[in-house]
């Protein structure tokens, strides 16, 4: 994973938030109408950022009790003849319920907070459709993405953007304005056509998250079917031995690393084939292919996910002991041995390989954990560009490295053995060493002086074949220019 990458903002617009020309606001009035859970929240944390809040309600008296008393709770036409700025926090099939207030609004903002059901739920945004009804008021989109909790509990237990939207600049500095006294962060989303993915914002289900989990149930699926297959058919087929009870916990178990192993090197092989890419064309101007500028976005996830299988395999490992099948195996150990009458059971070199795969395994896993950490957005906006890139990427390589010696120490010499060949099929661990293999590989290679320093030049600008300008200082001091190949 990149340092860009991570340390990228939530949203690629621009922060409203030092912008010099926002002024503070508190103390103006403010209104809102609708006296729902929205409403309520909103009135909340206006009132407690120094707003003077009026409320407009079809039943004032009925609602007056639910709102702080420093709130004036009044029928809506009223409410909104007392404020130029007005909260619509009503659902959008309600709108036009509010036509006969159109006298009443001209000339005044409208922030339109509403949400939808669906994603692309009408054929224009709730704000445009409200803006089409009260053509002489300005329409200002925000707040949506905000919660009523996030409202009520105030801007440091939630998300503290706020996508604006409009069409009128001033509009939207003054609503930009309100956000940033009520302790928000209000994000400049352009023009009123990005109402439309303002809306959408809300319903999103994890989106950034789609890919890399249908990869890795498609690899654990791959892998599990692989690990029944030799581990459970196999001595059913041959030997006609019964081994189901091993599906819930080992087979899982043995699936679980190979799926966080290959997630891991997946997350470094795009930048090895987007080294190469660049290699190859001696240029980074040119756009990578569409899958592999997806797979580069998807890094975060994909390592993310990695660490979970990885956590829960070491979770399932420590639990391995406490089955009753191990019992049983161990006692029925034990009983042979003592019918064989070997009294010396240790196996130097089990032993050893045993505690060096134990080793490099928790190392591994203790790395994977800072890196999970690292990404978290609160933890990775504290450290500078180096300090990301250090641990994301050189570290993460060398989780990677670790995580092959785990592998290794696995498998041992089982690779030689013919017996692991169930089926023919290879030993798992040796079909999961491919892509992490050649992922280190290709980072040897790429560390090799001559190929780290054309791979530096090129990633500074340097291009293949391209004639490039320069200028160069002369001995009296005065600068010359000429052209030169930059291939020399
Ligand atoms: P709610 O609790 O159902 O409140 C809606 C309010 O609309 C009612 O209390 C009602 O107030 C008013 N209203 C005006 N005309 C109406 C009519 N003809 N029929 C019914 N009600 C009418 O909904 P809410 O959760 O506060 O949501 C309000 C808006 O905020 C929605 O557009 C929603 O998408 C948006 N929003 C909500 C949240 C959230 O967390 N709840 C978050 C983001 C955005 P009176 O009876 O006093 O007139």
């Amino acid at each position: 994973m990149t340092g860009g990458d991570m340390a990228k903002p939530l949203l690629g617009h621009r922060s409203m938030e030092g912008d010099p020309s926002i002024t503070p606001a508190a103390g103006r009035t403010i209104g809102v109408l609708g006296s729902g859970d929205f409403a309520r929240s909103l009135a909340i944390r206006l009132v407690c950022s120094g707003f003077k809040v009026v409320v407009g309600s079809r039943n004032p008296k009925r609602k007056a009790s639910l709102f702080p008393s420093a709130a004036e709770v009044t029928f809506q036409a009223e409410a909104v003849k007392k404020t130029d700025v007005i909260f619509v926090a009503v659902f959008r099939e309600h709108y036009s319920t509010l036509c006969d207030l159109a006298d009443v609004l001209v000339g005044k903002i409208l922030v339109d907070v509403s949400n939808n059901t669906e994603i692309n739920h009408h054929k224009e945004s709730n704000a445009e459709y409200l803006a089409s009804l009260f053509p002489a008021c300005t329409v200002v989109k925000g707040f949506n993405v905000v919660s009523a909790w996030t409202l009520q509990s105030g801007a440091r237990d939630g998300n503290k953007q706020v996508l604006i939207c409009s069409n009128n600049q001033e509009a939207k500095r003054t609503v930009a304005e309100i956000a940033q006294v009520m302790g928000f962060t209000p994000v400049d989303m352009g023009c009123m056509r990005s109402a439309c993915e303002i809306e959408n914002i809300p319903l999103r289900l994890l989106p950034a998250w789609k890919i890399p989990t249908f990869l890795a149930l498609g690899l654990f699926l791959c892998f599990f079917t692989y690990n029944l297959i030799r581990q459970v058919i196999h001595p059913y087929i041959r030997e006609q031995k019964n081994k189901l009870y091993k599906i819930p916990i080992e087979v899982v178990n043995t699936t679980l690393p190979c799926v966080a192993y290959v997630m891991l090197s997946l997350v470094y092989l795009p930048g090895v084939l987007a080294a190469c890419s660049q290699l190859y064309y001696g240029t980074k101007y040119r756009r990578f292919p569409d899958w592999l500028d997806q797979w580069l976005q998807h890094r975060k996830q994909i390592g993310l996910l990695s660490f979970f299988c990885a956590a829960l395999h070491a979770v399932y490992s420590l639990c391995l002991p406490m089955r009753r099948s191990h019992r049983y195996q161990l006692i029925e150990m034990a009983v042979k041995q003592a019918v064989e009458k070997k009294m010396n059971i240790w196996v130097e070199e089990e032993v050893w390989r045993m505690e060096i795969y134990i080793s490099v395994g928790i190392i591994a896993l203790g790395l994977l954990s800072l890196l999970a950490i690292t990404s978290l957005p609160s933890i990775a906006n504290s450290l500078n560009w180096r300090e990301f890139s250090f641990i994301q990427s050189t570290l993460g390589f060398i989780a990677l490295v670790i995580s092959t010696l785990h592998t290794l120490t696995y498998g041992w010499s089982r690779a030689f053995d013919e017996n692991q060949y169930k089926f023919y099929l290879p030993p798992t661990y040796t079909l999961t060493l491919l892509v992490p293999c050649t992922v280190i590989l290709a980072k040897v290679i790429f560390s090799l002086p001559c190929i780290q320093q054309r791979l530096l030049r090129i990633r500074r600008g340097w291009e293949k074949g391209r004639y490039v300008k320069f200028v160069l200082p002369s001995a009296t001091g005065e600068y010359s220019s000429g052209e030169t190949s930059s291939n020399v």
